[in-house]
């Protein structure tokens, strides 16, 4: 039997990053992880937008936050994140897009942006040509966030890992949790497929993404309106250099675009892959491969004879219905905390939320950045 005072469940980027905070801070942590490191969302080829355009506002205190512990990170963590400031452009080619978005918008959200930290700036035509030249003739602005950037995700998450264990934190891979036991209101142990037992001296961390819904659901009786969905991403290479210098994302395109440092494209944006129950994992749909590289396409006509090196939609990804996370203590307990429901963007507040995560697993007291993802909202 083995105890710790700190138990995380998920070795994704939030469970890795909690693990650095909290070892980081002198205490005793274990982390207990499925697969291995970054097998879920947190992994896979290219890069993830470390963006504050066009997200919810009730993220943007996170977001802040993000802004300014990415830029050190590599440093604290003595390995690269890949972490670039190139630049997010949200594409513009409508006057109207339903209620949120079009020219017509476009200056209260730059103007709501940079009130909460997120330094906005409409741009015309004209000027943004001048930072993407090869944009398609469909595009008449833009929104520009110069602190948004891209990272590589599966870097970050494993050097979170090795600086988590570099301070003392003991990560179990292969470990799949099967089991919690609680005693008046308060998790006191967890088990394993491997039927180990490891006890929780001060508090659990369910970081375990669309796993986490099962895991409240049958340890906690806690149903979340959460579900798990498969995001799609596809490599392209188009010529020896990518057609584009920023981070894309596009005001009513279901489309977003990256150019990776080996010269290809990676290109996502809201298309999904489908569960295949017999192999037990995602996989891709192929008239949704297909309509991506279109909307690429429409937007930057060097796309139309890209090259698809590959396509991803094996990592699942956990969606809530209001689409911002949850973050709170697990209802009915006073020691478990729950991370989920990341609705795509995830990534790039990871620093943030683990260093409020962590904070109010060592205090108790939950940090006001957090209020807006209660459990109970609802
Ligand atoms: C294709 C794609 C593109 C994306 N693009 C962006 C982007 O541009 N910007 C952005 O901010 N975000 C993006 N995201 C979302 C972001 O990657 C995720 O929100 C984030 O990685 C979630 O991290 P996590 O640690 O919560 O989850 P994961 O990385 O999924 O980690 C959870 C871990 O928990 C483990 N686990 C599950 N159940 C158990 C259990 N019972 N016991 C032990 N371990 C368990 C799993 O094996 C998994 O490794 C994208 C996601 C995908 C898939």
């Amino acid at each position: 039997m083995m105890k710790h005072q700190f138990v995380i469940i998920g070795g994704g980027v939030h469970g890795c990053a909690a693990a650095w905070m909290l070892a980081d801070s002198g205490e005793d942590v274990l982390l207990l992880e499925a697969d291995e490191v970054a097998a879920g969302a947190s992994g896979g080829f290219g890069r993830r937008g470390v963006r504050g355009n066009r997200r919810d506002l009730r993220e943007l205190p996170l977001m802040r936050a993000s802004y300014r512990l990415w830029p050190a990170l590599a440093d604290q963590l003595g390995a690269d994140t890949y972490y670039e400031r190139t630049g997010g452009l949200n594409l513009i080619e409508q006057e109207t897009t339903g209620t949120k978005g079009g020219l017509v918008a476009a200056e209260a959200h730059a103007a709501v942006q940079s009130r909460n930290g997120v330094p906005t700036e409409v741009l015309t035509r004209d000027r943004l040509l001048e930072l993407e030249p090869n944009l398609g003739h469909a595009v008449r602005g833009a929104l520009y966030c110069p602190f948004d950037g891209t990272a590589d995700h599966g870097a970050t998450t494993a050097a979170f890992a090795a600086a988590a264990r570099a301070r003392g934190a003991v990560i179990e891979e292969h470990s799949p949790v099967t089991g919690v036991e609680t005693a008046a209101g308060r998790v006191t142990a967890v088990t394993t497929a491997g039927e180990r037992r490891y006890e929780v001296g001060q508090a659990l961390l369910v970081l375990a993404n669309a796993g986490a819904v099962d895991l409240l659901r049958d340890h906690f009786g806690v149903t979340l309106p959460v579900w798990r969905i498969l995001p799609q991403a596809l490599r392209v290479r188009a010529g020896a250099e990518p057609p584009m210098h920023h981070l894309i994302g596009h005001d009513h395109r279901s489309l977003s675009l990256k150019p990776l440092p080996d010269g290809g494209v990676m290109v996502s944006g809201g298309w999904r892959g489908r569960w295949n129950a017999e192999l037990g994992r995602g996989e891709e749909i192929d008239a949704n491969v297909r309509g991506n590289l279109r909307a690429a396409a429409e937007v930057y006509a060097d796309l139309a004879d890209a090259e698809l090196d590959f396509a991803d939609a094996r990592r699942p990804e956990s969606c809530s219905a209001d689409e911002i996370p949850v973050i709170d203590r697990v209802p009915g307990t006073a020691n478990a905390l729950v991370g989920t429901g990341w609705t795509g963007h995830g990534f790039a507040i990871a620093p943030a939320v683990a260093e409020a995560l962590a904070f109010w697993a060592r205090t108790g007291a939950r940090p006001e950045s957090l209020s807006p993802f209660s459990a109970t909202r609802f």
